[in-house]
């Protein structure tokens, strides 16, 4: 009997072991000597000074090029008629050659330089085509366990000290159990976690229910669920027994009704960050509520359309060089920032170009264009498209609304938009639909 089906077997309070049990063993993968020391490092570095930065990122960088082409079966045929020693700086970037998803998608195993058994497995989702097999080093594993956790540090929650609250996939909830118990607690890091899949209608109360109990000092993981875990608070007017430090979205896009409404049901700062995981250096929001990208941790090239080419000073067993990634982010004009961290300023990240809805005559739209606020009716909304010329809104209305009358603002705000030759489709549903991961898409786009 596998693990798994062990763990479907036992009683909660059993699970709840085995949760702890696993939790320990991914403590000793992941929070070991390299993480407290990359935590000293980062805690000890000067952001304010930008020379320092250039230079220390300039020696990663020519670490990592030369790695790759030292170990890379992919990498030593890639640069075979480069002159590396002439790449000396990251200003010298450009005479590599650029890395295109489909290029990694192929040559995939070549790029490895570690045997897979001795490395730490990161799979992307399977929703943006099929799924991809990053490898990574422990160290490096570690070392950006270390970036997340320092990025946490700066808004105040203290990891493994603090009580962690995460809506995540992990299918901690049997098929068949009947109770409501939802969450299942790792002490080895002072987590519970709670289920993404199962956070809607009548289980929405216990989720409530339970975390007033557990009292978190921080909440993590997937934006739509915490978001409808915070309408429920403020739509049912709850007063919660604790206040977290802050709310750290990870895996979806965090759009802005979501930001909002969490931000007034938990009474603290959400604070956003980017990586993915193939490895893309990180993007993390600052106490100044800005986005710094971490030059410490990578390159990150802003094309004028957005489109990252990506260098991740933490991919030594999967190397990503100047890697078009297919996430859009855009330089502020502001550069300045209030927090003193002279780390480059990013205005906002737009997700794939899954997540916009696409048009004839307007461009195309980004999930952030497409908020239903000031909809009356609205408790949630998806968008799923299958041609360029059509879009189904499907709708979960608030109870006792008026379905013509949030159908008529649906139209009337979405036409002016999308443009006239968009045909709009409006559904009244029960429920939207999670992918298996346990994400929820605020818009599927199906148009090849
Ligand atoms: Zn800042």
């Amino acid at each position: 009997m596998n693990l798994m089906k062990l763990y479907n077997r036992v009683p909660i309070f059993m699970q709840n072991i085995f949760t702890t049990a696993q939790g320990y063993l991914y403590k000793k993968e992941r929070f070991g000597k390299v993480y407290y020391a990359t935590l000293e490092e980062l805690r000890a570095r000067n952001y304010g000074d930008l020379q320092e930065l250039r230079e220390y990122q300039d020696a990663l960088f020519t670490e990592l090029v030369r790695h790759a082409a030292e170990n890379s079966p992919f990498y030593r045929e890639f640069y075979k008629n480069i002159d590396l020693s002439q790449v000396r700086t990251v200003a010298d970037i450009e005479k590599l050659p650029r890395l295109p998803k489909e290029t990694v998608r192929r040559n995939l195993p070549q790029m490895y330089t570690v045997a897979p058994e001795s490395a730490i497995k990161s799979e992307t989702g399977g929703t943006t085509g099929t799924a991809m097999r990053f490898y990574y080093t422990k160290r490096d594993r570690q070392r950006r366990m270390a970036y997340l956790d320092f990025f946490k540090m700066r808004h105040g929650f203290v990891p493994m000290k603090m009580r962690r609250a995460s809506f995540n996939s992990s299918r901690i909830v049997p098929a068949t159990q009947k109770a409501k118990v939802f969450w299942r607690t790792n002490r080895a890091i002072k987590q519970r976690i709670y289920s993404a899949f199962h956070v809607k209608n009548n289980n929405l109360r216990y989720y409530v229910e339970n975390l007033n109990k557990f009292k978190p000092h921080s909440i993590d993981g997937y934006p739509s669920a915490i978001f409808e875990v915070a309408n429920y608070i403020l739509e049912n007017n709850i007063c919660l027994d604790f206040k977290p430090v802050a709310i750290f979205p990870t895996a979806e896009t965090l759009l802005p009704h979501y930001r909002e409404a969490m931000e007034k049901a938990f009474g603290c700062p959400v604070r956003d960050q980017y990586a993915s995981s193939e490895g893309a250096p990180f993007i993390v929001e600052c106490t100044a509520g800005r986005l710094h990208y971490c030059m410490d941790n990578g390159v990150i090239e802003f094309n004028a359309d957005g489109q990252m080419l990506v260098s991740c000073f933490d991919t030594h067993a999967t190397p990503l060089i100047r890697y078009e990634i297919g996430d859009k982010a855009f330089l502020a004009e502001e550069q300045s920032c209030a927090c003193g961290c002279k780390m480059p300023v990013v205005d906002h990240i737009e997700g794939r170009v899954i997540d916009y809805v696409l048009t004839r005559s307007r461009g195309r739209f980004p999930a952030v264009f497409l908020s239903c606020k000031g909809v009356p009716g609205v408790r949630y909304a998806q968008f799923v498209q299958d041609r360029v010329d059509a879009l189904l809104v499907k709708l979960v209305a608030t109870e006792g609304s008026n379905h013509a009358e949030t159908e008529k603002a649906i139209r009337k705000k979405f036409q002016y938009f999308l443009g006239e030759d968009m045909d709009i489709q409006v559904r009244f549903v029960e429920d939207v639909e999670k992918e298996p991961s346990g994400k929820f898409r605020y818009i599927i786009n199906n148009v090849k």
